[in-house]
């Protein structure tokens, strides 16, 4: 039966547990500690001391128990985004919120406590199921670097739940794949009321650039953004060097190399415009163009075993399963990028990654259930 007396005591005390990025120590050592008294078998990766963190990606498998069944993975993250010190978790007419200045930490830890009170459940009720890993990564909030150095060859599932997303009873069955890009235009320093003839403006060539590159909503699957700039010293001297970086992101792989192109050309066209001559010699302003691979697409079709067995388990329960698209990248991206079909259910948080953030302990429980009910099934 579920118990929402346990399943709340389990996510304030996770709240409790400071956990931001690369310091997730405590909670790791907690969630070890708990998935052990489960019947869980615990194993670290490794991760931890290759990202300069505290922790591990944390793996936690749970045998078949009289089901014949494909292993099945359940993943969350243990890190939270700042600020993070001393939460403490309230729960008021059946929401929990944090009390003072900071984030609740529901992202991902109701997703977690969701996990644990549907083991507690399987094993309550001595429920048959199929071979169980739950992944718990580090470091999602910084660029998703637990799941990135994440070998999937440590695991027996080909498929999986990302629990990982805001709302109630969403699955997020694709994302798009993210391009970062870090230009770097350098120009020519002078006295700017003394000497303008002799300088180059980084800056000019800069908004130049950004004004020649198409921004935000490129198509119905593709975004693009400048969304930091700097450079420039003082009022008085032409700017020599300014940095400015961006992001693509798109559902279709071409659009978003083609996307990607368009700026980066938008940035060589604006350097070569800029090509002047001072005291009879050719000044050739630079630009320096980084595109780095964020993270690859997800794309899971909604006819799956996977997604239909959700919809299904959902349907017993009296629930309908919304499909949508997700707009971010996430753990999920990179398990399947890894041969992890996988798709990202949602717990229940919302207003993450701010101060108001908050989850309905009924929405939480709702999870939980549908959890068993999938697990039982899948
Ligand atoms: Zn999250």
């Amino acid at each position: 039966m579920l118990n929402l007396d346990r399943l709340s005591r389990e996510f304030a005390r996770q709240a409790a547990i400071s956990s931001p990025s690369r310091r997730e120590g405590a909670m790791a050592r907690y969630l070890a500690e708990r998935f052990s008294a489960l019947g869980g078998v615990i194993e670290w990766d490794g991760t931890g001391a290759k990202i300069n963190g505290e922790a591990d990606n944390l793996i936690v498998r749970f045998a078949a128990t009289g089901r014949d069944a494909a292993p099945l993975m359940l993943s969350v993250h243990m890190d939270t985004v700042e600020p993070c010190a001393n939460v403490q978790p309230q729960l008021q007419n059946g929401i929990f919120t944090s009390a003072g200045e900071t984030i609740l930490g529901s992202d991902d830890k109701s997703g977690i406590a969701e996990i644990i009170e549907a083991l507690e459940i399987l094993r309550e009720e001595k429920i048959p199921h199929g071979p169980l890993e739950v992944v718990v990564t580090v470091c999602e909030e910084i660029g998703l670097l637990g799941a990135k150095h994440f070998d999937a060859g440590r695991l027996a599932s080909r498929r999986g739940f990302a629990l990982d997303t805001s709302g109630v009873d969403k699955l997020i069955l694709t994302a798009p794949a993210a391009n970062k890009l870090h230009f770097t235009i350098t120009g020519r320093e002078a006295h700017a009321g003394i000497a303008p003839e002799a300088g180059i403006s980084a800056i000019a060539i800069a908004a130049a650039a950004i004004s020649r590159m198409t921004l935000g909503r490129i198509d119905f699957e593709t975004t693009a953004n400048i969304g930091t700039i700097n450079g420039g010293i003082a009022t008085n001297i032409i700017p020599r060097r300014v940095e400015f970086k961006g992001e693509v992101r798109s559902h279709d792989p071409l659009k978003l190399e083609m996307q990607t192109r368009q700026m980066v050309a938008a940035v060589e066209e604006a350097v070569a415009a800029a090509v002047r001559s001072i005291d009879g010699v050719l000044i050739r302003p630079e630009a320096l163009c980084q595109v780095v691979a964020e993270y690859p697409r997800m794309a899971v079709l909604a006819d799956s075993l996977l997604v239909q067995g959700a919809v299904a388990a959902a349907a017993r329960l009296g629930r309908q399963l919304e499909l949508l698209p997700g707009g971010g990248g996430s753990d999920a991206n990179i398990f399947n990028s890894s041969g992890i079909e996988t798709v990202i259910l949602a717990t229940g948080m919302t207003d993450v990654h701010t101060v108001n953030e908050s989850v309905a302990l009924a929405d939480m429980a709702g999870v939980a259930e549908l959890l068993v009910e999938i697990i039982r099934t899948a």
